[in-house]
């Protein structure tokens, strides 16, 4: 097992739609592994495999202290609105209320192929759905308003100038060097 870098905001593999994963074999259980290992580290409650760059339909979710995997899940009824404030490990730093709704009912497959049905609400409902946008390459920036993105985008960039490590000195350092 090992832990992958979490691809963020502007990498092109967060907009792309995950392909079904047709054979659930020891190369998916290892992915698996390494997306809760990662989940894990972050730490976050829940981690798609397109945010380490990988292009299949599975997601890891940890809500009741119990690592979960669930591939190729598929949301076949959803009912009510319930607001919530959302973050994202592959947007950091941003956190907005979203509308989304309160109840789904969720199936897909667990690590040994069997089917599993699961009836999800608020919080646990709310998990689900923000990864399942991330297997149809939806970042949490899509689902925010005008406003709420041009606010979005101002934080983004102010903690992108504070965690780059001073430019204008280490160009002009580069210059001296000539
Ligand atoms: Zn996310």
């Amino acid at each position: 097992m090992s832990t992958h870098t979490i691809r963020v905001f502007g990498d092109p593999v967060l907009k792309q739609r995950a392909s079904e994963i047709t054979d659930i074999d020891q190369a998916v259980v290892r992915l698996a592994e390494d997306m809760l290992r990662t989940m894990y580290d972050a730490p976050g409650v829940g981690l798609a495999a397109p945010q380490i760059g990988v292009q299949k339909r599975l997601f890891v979710y940890d809500i009741d202290d119990r690592p979960e995997v669930l591939v190729n899940p598929v949301v076949s009824e959803s009912r009510g609105e319930w607001e919530f404030t959302e973050g994202c490990l592959s947007v950091p730093g941003v956190y907005f209320d979203i509308v989304r709704p309160k109840e789904i009912y969720i199936t897909g497959f667990d690590l040994e192929g069997n089917e599993v049905a699961i009836e999800a609400d608020e919080y646990t409902a709310r998990v689900f759905q923000h990864e399942m946008d991330h297997l149809d390459g939806v970042l949490l920036l899509d689902r925010l308003d005008d406003e709420q993105r041009r606010e979005a985008m101002k934080t983004l960039r102010d903690i992108a100038l504070a965690s780059s490590p001073e430019p204008v000195v280490k160009s002009s350092r580069l210059s001296l060097r000539k």
